[in-house]
């Protein structure tokens, strides 16, 4: 049911942005007159801030109000909450944030912790979503398989971090004992 409306009302939106639209079902009409209510109550999870829209979800973490306040340009609104981190991704761009946001979204947003680049990196690496070149594959997504470190076997999450010989060097020069991937949590690498 939840895919058919949004194929229907918000291909391309989330329910925060959708519309009632033209010619809407009664039970479609219900849910934009209480989607205010939900959107008040729903807090955006923003991970690595690269699906959070700055401007239209609600990502504050405030009771009140998780909408951002400040009025902002066009370009800034649209703009995902990935922008607003640091390069060297240890945090938000406390300059950055203090110069677009009106105080109090500055304060809300400086005090909501960002999770460090290496833990969403172990995340993906166990949740099997890396953008290795065996999953790029499965996507038809057209590039060299080849391990780019060895380059002697197909690229998999299994060979890039456990079976490649770089890889088992780098762990070894680093004092790590071999890394294994069973069940799937790449001890001692991800614990
Ligand atoms: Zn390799």
């Amino acid at each position: 049911m939840a895919r058919v409306y949004k194929s229907r009302y918000y291909p391309q939106n989330s329910l925060f942005d959708a519309t009632v639209g033209c010619n809407p079902s009664f039970i479609w009409r219900g849910l934009m007159e209480v989607k205010d209510t939900i959107c008040l109550g729903c807090r955006r999870c923003i991970g690595d801030g690269r699906g959070t829209i700055i401007g239209t979800d609600p990502w504050l973490v405030n009771v009140e109000n998780p909408f951002v306040t400040t009025d902002l340009h066009e370009s800034i609104s649209n703009a995902t909450v990935s922008s607003l981190l640091s390069e060297n991704g240890s945090g938000w761009d406390a300059e950055c944030v203090r110069d677009i946001f009106n105080e109090r979204d500055a304060n809300v947003i400086l005090n909501i912790p960002v999770p460090p680049k290496v833990k969403i990196f172990c995340w993906q690496l166990v949740s099997s979503v890396l953008p290795t070149r065996d999953a790029l594959l499965s996507k038809h997504v057209p590039c060299n398989l080849y391990c780019h470190m060895c380059e002697q076997v197909l690229e998999t999450a299994t060979h890039l971090f456990v079976d490649c010989p770089v890889a088992a060097a780098v762990w070894t020069r680093m004092g790590l004992p071999p890394v294994s991937n069973q069940g799937g949590n790449y001890h001692p690498l991800v614990e």
